[in-house]
């Protein structure tokens, strides 16, 4: 069948599996708390409430005791790796015994819970009938600095032009199958489309959003706890 053919099927893949030693918290980061859900419970929820998404898996550490949010929507795959990129790899391998090679997986940091429905579905509405398929991202705004010396004494060495350069989000969305090969044949990638392009092919770039940050540091914690306080 080609993909043509197909109806169109569209799966979430959250990996979930992480440490993230970097927030400096006593918990990995997808269980902080964000004003009185954890950050995995609330990226959720724009996956729950989209009309688009057919089901949702959630890439766990195997030792993880922690999860507790499964329902007929959202599985647990209890198969997570030492990288993020192992980790979806594992999560790939899993539902593809169940899921079609050409069904699309939209992958999904569980450390971005402001995503919305809204922006699930910009996303689809622009890769749906692309041949590769795509990623939200932003343009960048800020002027870049190349920096010598360590971070508490760092230097301006460079100013580097910032023409055409954007700042990789997520959900990133491609066929089952074609992203399965892609990352087998890519240890060292960090995101899909990384891989993706390492096959020699252009992934599309959709305008995401400012409130879809990625929470790493600590600080980021206070910024998502004060932006899901708002009524
Ligand atoms: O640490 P970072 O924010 O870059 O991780 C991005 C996402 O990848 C997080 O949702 C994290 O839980 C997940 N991850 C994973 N397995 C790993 C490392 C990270 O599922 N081994």
């Amino acid at each position: 069948m080609t993909p043509s053919a197909s109806p169109a099927r569209f799966i979430a893949l959250i990996p979930a599996a992480g440490g993230g030693s970097r927030a400096g918290l006593d918990l990995p980061k997808q269980y902080a708390d964000l004003a009185g859900r954890s950050m995995l419970d609330r990226t959720l929820d724009a996956f729950r409430a989209s009309p688009l998404i057919d089901a949702t898996y959630v890439v766990l550490a195997p030792d993880d005791r922690r999860f507790d949010l499964a329902t007929e929507e959202v599985r647990p795959l209890y198969v997570g790796g030492a990288s993020r990129r192992d980790s979806v790899l594992a999560g790939l391998d899993a539902i593809a015994a169940v899921h079609a090679p050409t069904d699309w997986v939209l992958v999904h940091d569980a450390a971005r819970p402001g995503l919305t429905p809204a922006l699930i579905a910009d996303l689809i509405d622009a890769c749906r009938d692309d041949a590769v398929g795509g990623l939200l991202a932003l343009p960048l705004a800020d002027t870049l600095k190349r920096a010598r010396g360590d971070a508490d004494s760092a230097r301006v060495a460079a100013t580097l032009p910032r023409d055409g350069l954007w700042a990789a989000q997520t959900p990133q969305m491609f066929r089952l199958d074609l992203l399965r090969r892609a990352y087998a044949a890519a240890p060292e990638a960090t995101d899909e489309a990384g891989a993706i392009e390492a096959l020699g092919l252009a992934p599309r770039l959709v305008p995401g959003s400012q409130r879809n940050f990625k929470l790493t540091w600590r600080e980021d914690f206070n910024l998502a706890r004060h932006l899901f306080s708002q009524p």
